[in-house]
Order: structure tokens, then C-alpha cells, then sequence
């Protein structure tokens, strides 16, 4: 930042500007179709990252409507009129549906005002109607244009000057149906709202005995209805792209009634709104609540979700991803020549790609077709690998095999959670469990980590008793930070007597040090000899190996509520006497399920709470206040939630173990913020990680702010402890954690099948590994080997992906940062698949 660093990113800024500049351009940024959650932190990322490489923005309200009526419709943006707007479900700007933009005349229109205006870049955030629309009018500029100049319209040099369209589309769309991307924006928050209402059905309905059926957008596409399925652990889900075999009438009844016997009190049944049957009939709720009435009597209610799903506020994840994703097309606009194609940015696994549009509308068209067609095989492959796998990973969970149709390996396989709980190692666990009975394994629970491996604390777990997991916050196996190394003797002695022969170990740091000391006495315990892998479970996201691990999710998404509850609280007082009292707000994670945990979010708030009911009545009459949220997060020396959460919550400042900071560095941002306050910006947030520096402490920097901003702001300060690591566990951790522990369960059966018949010894480094997602793909990697990528002393790996996020924070911030956004920058094509590794997330 200060200092050598400042020189340092201004001599970079400047070759960065020379060759990506943005002088005398100009963008449109337009949201066009349905609207999701998210795209508002797009708009304010292309509008911001506009301005900073010279270019002029320009809204285009109500989607293409707006564009071919112009007038005031299309309005010059300034940094400020995207304040405040990251939080904000829906667009600011609008969204509409266009008839006339399906005509040539209404597309003349549009580019005549976008002509007037010096408008040739266009960056469109909408579905896959609104994407085709836009390459449509890209082929057709030229020929727009000169007809312009026919009429009269504008002149020969106005058609020479802005000879070319430039497109980039962003997909903004709850249904995640289009092809070519992992995630499109708005799909995350749809499954939180999802997730949400069923979590709530489970602590009601659990008194009684009742299903439910919960019907789900997606008229075309059954990515919601699917992820949903696999997050909650439903019973029977219905999807447009993979519709029930024959005679699923009686099967589903069955496996109802098989659920019930085992004394499952609540059914889920997830239908997507555009199921249908084997024969392209429609398959309704209303249909499949009559059959289970009828057949079993059960007592049967329907749900259907509607504009929820697109309702509230946006998700962590659909922050981060529409912040990145706005920044890499302002990029792409600045890099695009005549030649090359309208594309898209998007997000494979963890990195930004920009593909053709055209393919991916292809793509997109070629699965609805094969489903017209019945070719129901190929529309679930064209879908892309990450439905595939989704699909894949909830029927090996979701159906369980009779125990003589399962052929049985002979091994011992056991589970274990290592050190601290983090939300989502339940579904690990229950995925696990299942997938190692499908493989015909014996599966042995270990209670309370190594300490209680130790002990003995060693039981075998069933299919029944991972029900329900999926959702529930914390380690239900118990967990402690102890390391094996000082018991190894008697864990050597219980894998003896347990004879087990393969382990799975979730957890965090210390399970990875736990891995590494197992690794490491192979030579004198031979009972180590097996195969063993670890999948990374940790709120501070600091594994080596894995660019995410379980967890990290959860606690970004509570660090962001928790600045919104507070907000809001602040607001609501300052509009309503009444809510000046004390009031214990809870973010909507308040299932503190995690045992042994001081709960503080909750207290601290209601503390925060009674001091400012002491202020409010000090103040009495002062009009709207300034303030500064200070927040402390976890994470040891680890950055990531410091720093995901400012980007997520759009803060203006995080600071940082990895990212050494001075006295200059506090005073500039001090000035900064004080600045910006001067504005008609009303709030500020800082982020601290807990260990980013001995003596700046919260509470010094919580001192410092106040007493510099005295006059034009206060301050609070909040320090969220352990309910980061507690909480229901968000989609994203509940998926994530299911997949990746599945893919773990996959490699030890085909290890044990490599060696049949008891006595082989696993002692080469690639049976000893961590599973983690580097970019786009899940790797197994020797524990071994990540050693030289590790920093020990403050147990983090030295390299961390998400570094290169920080100057996108600053400069969403206003600060001046250099930023080499792209990942690739190239232009990629749609892959056709063929037997690839399955989807990492
Ligand atoms: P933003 O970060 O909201 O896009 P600015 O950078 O212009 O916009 O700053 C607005 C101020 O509002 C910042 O100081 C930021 O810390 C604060 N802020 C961030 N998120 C919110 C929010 N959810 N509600 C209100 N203010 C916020
Ligand atoms: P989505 O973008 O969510 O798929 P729609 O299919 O309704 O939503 O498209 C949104 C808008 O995009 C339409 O109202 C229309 O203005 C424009 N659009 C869609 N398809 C085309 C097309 N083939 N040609 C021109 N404009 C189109």
C-alpha cells in the first residue's frame, strides 16, 4: 500500500493503463430479462472498473426497452450512483422484456441513441434470450449504421468512428441454465432462499409426520430443483433434463415408505417447475401430492417457491462472483478488436473464462432440443460436467441399494473430523458414510478426533444414521485440534484392532499436519499403510492444496450478514424511537449448534445494542449519523475471510496478515474513508483478521478511526468469534462438502480394489493424500509434497489464489491498485465432453 509498494503498484497501474486504457470509450451496461440477485454487484463492478481505466459508463435503464427509447433511459453513471447497492437484491437500473428489440426497427432505434452517445461497448447482464439478442445486434451494427446515415441520422464520420459493436455478457439468471458456465449470477442466493424455507420446514415439520413437496423455478432447466435435492438430502427429486423411468409412480412411493420405516419423520420431494415424464408430459406437484395421498395417505402439503427464489439479499458468493466477473468484461471490452466474438465471462470451477457467446447459446439450444427430442442421456452431458456430477453424486446418496445387491469389499473404512468444526463437515461425513456402503465397505465413525481415536472412541456407522445431516451446523462426529502425533502408538494399535484399511480425514490445518505426522511414521506403524486422504474443512481457508475448503463459505456469508444486521438496525433506529431499545440481533445463521463455543455474535450485538440505546439518548436530536463498522474476523494468519468478506460487503479496507501494513498505510485510509464520508456516503466498513498484526489491534484500529473521523463519523466495532464456524451451513458448503468427500470415498475403493486380499501395504506418497480444488479441477495431491508449499509457522500456504483479488477490493474501494484480472484472457471454446474429471464444484 504506502511506501515502496505504492510506487510499486503505480508503475505497474501505469503500463496496465498503457495498454488496457479506457480513454474515450464508452460502455453500456444494461440487465435485461429476469432479474437476480447479484446483478446489481455486477452493474457496480463494470461501473467502477469503467471509471478507474478512463472510460465513461453509461446505465441503460430497463433493459433494451431503455435502448431503443432512449432519451433519459440512457444516463451517464458516476462512481457514487452505485453506492450502496451491493447488498441490494434485484437492479438498480432495471430489467425489462423488449418486443421491439426482436425487430430491426427497434434495433435501429437502439443504435441510433447509442450512436448519439459514442456508446460501441456493451456489456449486457441477462439470460440467454438477452445474450442472443445482443450478438444479433452486434452482426447487425454495421448495416444499422449505414441505414442511420441514410436517413439522415448521423453522419458518415459518426459510421466510421464507431464502425464496430463490442459485446461481453455476463449471465445473470437464478436457473443457472445456461451452458458454458459453472455458476451464473443469482444462482447461489436462489439456493439459499431454497435452503432457507426447507430448513424451515425441518424444524417445524419434525413434530409430525408429513411430506412435502416443494416445487422450485426452472421451467427448462432442473439445476435448482437438483442442488437443492443434494443439499437437503430429499427424497425424490423431479428435473426437466433427467425425467423418472417408467413406473416411477410405484417406486417412489416405495422408497417413501422405505424412508418412513426407518423412522425418517419428514419427506422432501423437489419438483422443478418444468418437469416432465418419459414422454415429455408434465409432471406437477399438485400430481405427485395426489399419488402420495392416495397410495400411502400420507399427510401431504406443497410449497411452491416463486419469486422468492429471486428475492432478498445476494449471497457471498454471488458478490465475489458478479464483482469478478464485471471487472474481467470491462477488461474484455478494453481487448476487443474487431474480430473477435461476442463472449461471455464466466466462472469454470474457480477461475474467470471468457467463451464465445454463440456457442454457449448453442449449447444452451442443443439441450432443450435433446429433451424435445427424448434424448434425455445427452441433454444431462450437454448440461456440462458440473450438472453431471450433481446428478451423479444424489443418486448414489439419495437411493440406497438392498443389502444383498451390494457386493461387499471386505474393508474398514473410517471417518474422522479433525480440529476445528466447520459447517459442511456433516454432509462430508453422511456423503462418505454412503457412498463407502454403496461400495460395499464397512464404515466406522470415530468420535472426537485423534484424542478419541486413541481411545478407541470407534463405532460403525450406518446409511440411516447420516440422515438429515446435510443441514445440521458444527461436527456431529466431535472434533479437536489434537494431533496424532503423541498417541500414535495407541491409534496404531486401534486401526489394529478396528482393521481398518482405509481413512478419511476432514478438517482443517491440523488435519493436515495430523496427515503429514501419519505420513511420516509409515516406516515404524505399518497399520499407517493404507490408503488416506484428507479433505479440507476449515472456515480460514488456509489448507495447502485447495483454493477452498468447507466452511469458508458459511462464515463469508455470516461476516456479511452480520454487517447488514447491524446496519440495519442502525437505520431502523434512526427512523423509529422504538427500536431504540435493546434488541439482540441475530443474523439468519443463528443456530450456534457448535458445542463448547462461547456464542458471541448474538451477545456482542445485543451489548452493542444497549450502548447505542445509552448514545441514542445522548444524541437526541442529531440528524442521520456517519458511521464506521469496524469487524474482526477469524482465520488465524489467514486473510481469506478478512478479505473475501470486504469484497463480498464491499468494504473499504481489510486488513491483513499477508499484506504487511503500516502507520502511513492506517493514516491513508483513515484520510480516505474521512473523504469519502464527506459525500453523500454514509457508511463505512473495515475488516481486520484477527492475527494481521500484533499491535493494530481491533481495538486500536476501532480507537484510531474514531478519533480521526471525530466530527464526520463514529464508530463500531463488532468481533465475530465462533459462530463463523457454527451456523446452518450454507448451499455451497453443503454441495461442496458432498462432492468433494464423495470423490475422496471414490479414490479409497479404487485404491483397495487395486489391492485385493488383505496385507498390502499402501506406502508410496500418492496413497497419502490431500483432495483439494486448484482452478478448475479436484487433485489428489501426496501430502508430502505440499510441505515445500507451506508456511508452518503461520499456517498458511505460501501461495494464495485470492491475493490477486485484493487490488479489485481496492479498487471497487476507489483506491488506486493495479489489477491483472484475467485468468486466461484468452478466448476459450465450449467444450464438448468426452471422460473428463468430474466438476469440483
Ligand atoms: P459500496 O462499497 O457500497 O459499493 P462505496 O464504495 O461508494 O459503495 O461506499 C459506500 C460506503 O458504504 C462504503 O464506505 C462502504 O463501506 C459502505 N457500505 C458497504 N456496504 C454497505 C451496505 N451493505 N450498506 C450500507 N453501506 C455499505
Ligand atoms: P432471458 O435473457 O432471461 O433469457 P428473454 O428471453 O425474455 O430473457 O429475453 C430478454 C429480452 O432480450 C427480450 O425481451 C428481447 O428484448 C431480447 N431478446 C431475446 N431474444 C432475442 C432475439 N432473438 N433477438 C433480439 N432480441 C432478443
Amino acid at each position: 500500500m504506502a511506501g515502496e509498494e505504492a510506487s510499486d503498484s503505480k508503475v505497474s497501474l501505469r503500463t496496465f493503463l498503457e495498454h488496457l486504457s479506457g480513454a474515450g470509450k464508452a460502455i453500456g451496461v444494461l440487465t435485461s430479462g429476469g432479474d437476480a440477485q447479484g446483478m446489481n454487484a455486477a452493474v457496480r463492478a463494470v461501473v467502477r472498473m469503467g471509471i478507474y481505466v478512463g472510460a465513461k459508463v453509461y446505465f441503460i435503464y430497463e433493459g433494451y426497452q431503455g435502448m431503443v427509447d432512449g432519451g433519459s433511459n440512457i444516463v451517464e453513471a458516476d462512481w457514487e450512483s452505485v453506492s450502496s447497492i451491493l447488498q441490494v437484491g434485484g437492479t438498480i437500473i432495471g430489467s425489462a422484456r423488449c418486443k421491439a428489440f426482436r425487430t430491426r426497427e427497434g434495433r435501429l432505434k437502439a443504435a441510433c441513441n447509442l450512436v448519439q452517445r459514442g456508446i460501441t461497448n456493451l456489456c449486457v447482464i441477462g439470460g440467454d434470450g438477452s445474450l442472443t439478442g445482443a450478438n444479433i445486434f452486434r452482426k447487425e451494427w454495421s448495416g444499422l449504421l449505414e441505414e442511420l446515415a441514410q436517413h439522415g441520422e448521423i453522419d458518415k464520420e459518426q459510421v466510421q468512428k464507431h464502425a464496430y459493436l463490442n459485446v461481453v455478457g455476463m449471465v445473470g439468471s437464478i436457473d443457472n441454465d445456461f451452458c458454458g458456465t459453472d455458476m451464473t449470477i443469482g444462482t447461489d442466493s436462489a439456493l439459499h432462499r431454497i435452503i432457507e424455507v426447507v430448513d424451515a420446514i425441518m424444524t417445524t415439520a419434525q413434530s409430525h409426520q408429513r411430506t412435502f413437496v416443494l416445487e422450485v423455478m426452472g421451467r427448462h432447466c432442473g439445476y435448482l430443483a437438483l442442488v437443492s435435492a443434494l443439499a437437503c438430502g430429499a427424497d425424490w427429486v423431479f428435473l426437466p433434463e433427467s425425467p423418472p423411468e417408467e413406473g416411477w409412480q410405484e417406486n417412489m412411493c416405495i422408497k417413501l415408505s422405505e424412508n418412513r420405516a426407518r423412522k425418517k419423520r419428514l419427506n422432501i420431494i423437489i419438483v422443478a417447475e418444468g418437469a416432465i415424464d418419459t414422454q415429455n408430459k408434465p409432471i406437477t406437484s399438485e400430481q405427485i401430492k395426489e399419488l402420495v395421498v392416495t397410495q400411502l395417505g400420507y399427510d401431504t402439503r406443497v410449497t411452491i417457491l416463486g419469486h422468492v427464489q429471486r428475492g432478498g439479499t445476494p449471497s457471498a458468493f454471488d458478490r465475489i462472483l458478479a464483482s469478478r466477473m464485471g471487472v474481467e468484461a470491462v477488461v474484455a471490452l478494453l481487448q476487443a478488436t474487431p474480430e473477435t466474438p461476442a463472449c461471455v465471462v464466466s466462472l469454470s470451477g474457480n477461475q474467470a473464462v471468457r467463451l464465445p457467446l454463440v456457442e454457449c447459446v448453442q449449447m444452451t439450444q442443443d439441450v432443450q432440443k435433446a429433451m424435445d427430442e427424448r434424448r434425455f442421456k445427452d441433454a444431462v452431458r450437454l448440461r456440462g460436467r458440473s450438472f453431471e456430477t450433481n446428478l451423479n453424486t444424489y443418486k448414489r446418496l439419495a437411493i440406497k441399494f438392498p443389502d444383498d445387491q451390494i457386493v461387499k469389499s471386505n474393508c474398514n473404512v473410517a471417518v474422522i473430523n479433525v480440529g476445528a468444526p466447520a459447517a459442511g463437515m456433516n454432509a462430508a461425513v453422511r456423503s462418505a458414510v454412503r457412498v463407502g456402503i454403496a461400495d460395499g465397505h464397512k464404515m466406522l465413525a470415530i468420535y472426537d478426533g485423534f484424542e478419541g481415536f486413541a481411545k478407541g472412541q470407534v463405532k460403525e456407522i450406518g446409511w440411516g444414521d447420516v440422515g438429515g445431516w446435510t443441514g445440521q451446523g458444527g461436527s456431529i462426529l466431535g472434533t479437536k485440534r489434537t494431533l496424532p502425533g503423541k498417541f500414535l502408538e495407541d491409534i496404531a494399535q486401534q486401526m489394529r484392532t478396528h482393521s481398518i484399511n482405509a481413512l478419511l480425514i476432514i478438517g482443517g490445518f491440523e488435519a493436515y499436519l495430523g496427515l503429514l505426522e501419519l505420513s511420516a511414521a509409515r516406516d515404524k506403524y505399518e497399520e499407517f499403510c493404507v490408503p488416506m486422504v484428507m479433505v479440507p474443512a476449515t472456515v480460514s481457508n488456509n489448507v495447502p492444496g485447495s483454493d477452498f475448503s468447507i466452511g469458508a463459505d458459511t462464515a463469508l456469508n455470516t461476516i456479511t450478514d452480520a454487517f447488514e444486521s447491524s446496519l440495519l438496525l442502525a437505520k431502523a433506529r434512526e427512523q423509529h424511537r422504538e427500536f431504540c431499545v435493546p434488541v439482540c440481533v441475530l443474523p439468519t445463521t443463528i443456530s450456534n449448534s457448535v458445542p463448547g463455543t462461547e456464542l458471541s455474535l448474538g451477545c456482542d450485538t445485543s451489548l452493542n445494542a444497549v450502548m447505542e440505546t445509552c448514545d441514542r439518548i445522548k444524541q437526541s436530536a442529531s440528524g442521520t449519523k456517519r458511521r464506521v463498522f469496524i469487524i474482526e474476523t477469524m482465520g488465524g494468519y489467514c486473510g481469506y475471510l478478512a478479505n473475501m468478506g470486504a469484497l463480498a460487503a464491499g468494504a473499504d479496507a481489510a486488513y491483513i496478515f499477508e499484506e504487511p501494513f503500516d502507520i502511513r498505510d492506517l493514516q491513508s485510509n483513515v484520510e480516505h474513508l474521512t473523504e469519502k464520508m464527506k459525500t453523500t456516503i454514509q457508511r463505512g466498513l473495515v475488516l481486520r483478521n484477527e492475527s494481521c498484526s500484533e499491535n493494530y489491534t481491533t481495538d486500536f484500529i476501532y480507537q484510531l478511526y474514531s478519533e480521526e473521523g471525530k466530527g464526520v463519523f463514529d464508530c463500531r466495532k463488532n468481533v465475530l468469534g465462533h459462530m463463523q464456524q457454527g451456523g446452518a451451513p450454507s448451499p455451497f458448503d453443503r454441495n461442496f462438502g458432498t462432492k468433494i468427500s464423495a470423490r475422496a470415498m471414490q479414490w479409497i475403493s479404487m485404491k483397495l480394489k487395486e489391492s485385493p486380499g488383505k496385507g498390502k501395504r499402501f506406502v508410496t506418497d500418492d496413497s497419502i493424500c490431500v483432495l483439494g480444488i486448484s482452478k478448475r479441477n479436484l487433485f489428489f495431491q501426496p501430502v508430502t509434497e505440499l510441505k515445500k508449499e507451506t508456511d508452518f509457522e503461520h499456517r498458511i500456504p505460501k501461495e494464495q489464489w485470492w491475493l490477486k483479488l485484493r487490488p479489485l477490493m481496492k479498487i471497487l474501494a476507489k483506491y488506486e491498485a493495479s489489477y491483472e484480472v484475467s485468468d486466461s484472457g484468452q478466448l476459450e471454446h465450449v467444450h464438448h465432453r468426452g471422460h473428463e474429471e468430474p466438476a469440483a464444484i
